[in-house]
């Protein structure tokens, strides 16, 4: 009886494992389809970085979004990573820095320089054809390199660690900016990131969500940014989600505050209205209350 019981267990559990990877295969044929179709399925939310330095936005990060064809919304952590997995983020970056890039140049047009972080992952920066697919890109559309900040966590900086530094001291070396995005949650040390061609750390957003509240935060968060400048880097903190901790950010001298108080990401008509109408005296009444 009981071996019936732990068999009969065990193949509903490998059925289990079954579906979960049916469905995981077939949502990657449907991001394979999304991407080759290209009929607006996926698309981009921008999300402004106010910069706390300069008292002015005329930065924004790059989100993208996914509604199937059934009209769910596709979580990006979750088809990021399957895509990561599978290997089509290679094709999905791509896709993603066209995109953009074409983006930016629609916004030239209008006569607004903005200047878009893009997320790549460890295998996008890796990839033999990287650097040229994104000079040729900015070329195609007469976007200037300084327009564009490559957004890459710990994790992805480090691994292939030589030939990495390489390639980001050359994109470096042709104006494009680079950031380590959710730092602080990774392995590396401050250290570590000296040796790093970097312009900009991003503080993770869990340590930044309830900053208000923890006292540990403020100090996790104030010290980094103090370490951070004095590795010469440009400080971000994400997840700013009230005027209590982006009043504690600005105390603390940190560069640029990006998350829901500030703005949600935005769709790009609605970016550049907001970027339009955003008062740059409002940015001092943060400070007044
Ligand atoms: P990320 O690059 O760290 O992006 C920040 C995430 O925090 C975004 O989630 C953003 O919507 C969210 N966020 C912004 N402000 C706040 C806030 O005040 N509170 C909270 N709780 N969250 C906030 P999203 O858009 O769901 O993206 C998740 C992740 O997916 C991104 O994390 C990034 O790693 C990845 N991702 C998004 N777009 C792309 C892309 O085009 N390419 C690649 N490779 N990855 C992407
Ligand atoms: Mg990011
Ligand atoms: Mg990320
Ligand atoms: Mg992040």
């Amino acid at each position: 009886n009981f071996a019936k019981t732990e068999q009969s267990r065990i193949r509903y559990y490998v059925h289990g494992e079954d579906e979960a990877y049916l469905a995981r295969l077939q949502m990657l044929e449907e991001l394979k389809d999304a991407i080759n179709n290209d009929d607006g399925e996926l698309f981009f939310n921008y999300q402004p970085k106010l910069d706390l330095s300069e008292n002015k936005v005329n930065k924004a990060e790059a989100l993208i979004r996914w509604i199937n064809k059934n009209g769910e919304f596709v979580n990006p952590e979750v088809f990021i990573g399957l895509a990561e997995q599978s290997g089509l983020i290679v094709t999905l970056t791509r896709w993603v820095i066209t995109k953009v890039i074409e983006q930016l140049a629609d916004w030239q047009t209008q006569g607004h320089i903005i200047n878009v972080s893009i997320n790549l992952s460890a295998q996008d920066i890796q990839h033999p054809d990287f650097v040229d697919f994104l000079l040729q890109q900015i070329a195609l559309f007469k976007v200037s390199a300084s327009q564009i900040t490559l957004e890459l966590t710990e994790r992805d900086l480090v691994e292939n660690e030589e030939l990495v530094v390489e390639r980001l001291t050359y994109l470096k070396s042709l104006d494009f900016d680079v950031s380590v995005d959710d730092y602080g949650i990774g392995q590396s040390s401050l250290s570590k990131l000296k040796r790093l061609p970097i312009d900009e750390l991003k503080i993770d957003k869990s340590f930044i969500m309830k900053l208000d509240q923890s006292e540990t935060d403020q100090d996790i968060v104030s010290s980094t940014i103090a370490l951070g400048h004095k590795l010469g880097l440009r400080v971000v903190a994400e997840g700013v989600e009230n005027k209590e901790s982006l009043q504690l950010l600005r105390e603390f001298d940190c560069n640029l505050v990006q998350g829901y108080f500030v703005s949600r990401p935005l769709k790009a008509k609605e970016f550049i209205d907001w970027y339009l109408s955003y008062e740059i005296p409002l940015v001092s009444e943060y400070k007044m209350d």
